[in-house]
């Protein structure tokens, strides 16, 4: 196989203990590895407090790494420094959950979808074009550039994070709950855009979500994070759909399904499944 695009080796993320100087570190990452390829998309899926928000921020270098490494394209960038990272900024981007708080409230959008072009002091010709670009990339009407974050759905805003995260060609970026907050129309539209943008530039995604069905849909690989640890990592239809770690079977069979045949057919694996565990 080529030389990943991500490669974490061996993670510990240890953060300081609450409650004084002799408190002691609480370990959210036991030594975990998992890598991305290029144009690949690995979702990373695990219940609230299993450590997915550590491991993206890992990558970003805002968790306090202890031992291990985070090699992007063959370099260990978990202590890089800020120089580094404003270097990296072009290259690993981040869309969150919340796209109420993570736009600025005062910008338009074209002023928001400006930012990172004019740090980096992209021409202002080719900027403008470079947002119109964006602008269809994520669907936008071409004309809501005047407008306020606060004039939008939460689809649109998170459509707007979306193409701010793109605006530099980024070759990676960790999607942190990206649909999370939406309702579940929003969230298979916003999902379906995710997909094509990763088809059409070949982005690569580390995409956590709690939600076993939001993975199964983007993923091409899935790993499994439980208690800050990586108990399953494969092939997607492979790990969301014949599961092997007990935990990720619990996961898998407390997804919600909106179709009662796909329904009833789920509880009759379920059974199987845990009738050949307690044979
Ligand atoms: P997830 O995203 O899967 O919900 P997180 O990575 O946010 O999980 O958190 C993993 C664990 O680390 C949780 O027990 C959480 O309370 C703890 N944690 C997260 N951030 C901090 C922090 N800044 N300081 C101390 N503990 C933290
Ligand atoms: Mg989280």
């Amino acid at each position: 196989m080529n030389q990943p695009l991500l490669d974490i080796q061996d993670v510990t993320v240890e953060y300081p203990g609450r409650g004084g100087l002799r408190a002691k570190p609480f370990r959210a990452l036991h030594s975990v590895s998992l890598d991305v390829q290029r144009g690949e998309c690995v979702g990373l899926v695990g219940e609230s407090g299993s450590g997915k928000t550590t491991l993206g921020r890992s990558v970003l270098g805002l968790a306090p790494v202890t031992t291990g490494k985070v090699l992007f394209r063959g370099q260990d960038i978990a202590h890089a420094d800020r120089g580094r990272r404003r270097e990296l900024a072009a290259d690993i981007q981040v869309v969150f959950q919340d796209p109420y708080t993570s736009l600025n409230p005062a910008l338009t959008i074209e002023q928001i979808l400006a930012e990172p072009l004019t740090v980096r002091k992209v021409p202002r010709a080719e900027a403008q074009k470079r947002i119109r670009d964006l602008f269809e990339m994520v669907r936008l009407p071409a004309d809501s550039g005047t407008r306020l974050p606060r004039e939008f759905s939460g689809g649109q805003r998170q459509r707007v994070a979306i193409a701010r995260a793109l605006a530099l060609k980024p070759a990676l970026i960790v999607c942190d709950e990206p649909v999370s907050a939406l309702d579940l129309s929003t969230q298979a539209r916003v999902l379906e855009l995710f997909k094509d943008i990763q088809e059409q530039t070949q982005v690569a995604y580390l995409f956590v979500s709690h939600d076993l069905e939001v993975v199964r849909h983007i993923s091409h690989r899935v790993a499994v994070m439980y208690r800050g640890e990586i108990v399953e990592f494969g092939d997607g239809d492979q790990v969301t759909g014949r599961p092997n770690h007990p935990y990720t079977q619990k996961l898998f069979f407390a997804a919600p399904i909106a179709d009662p045949d796909a329904q009833a057919q789920r509880r009759k694996e379920r059974r199987q499944l845990l009738a050949a565990q307690n044979a």
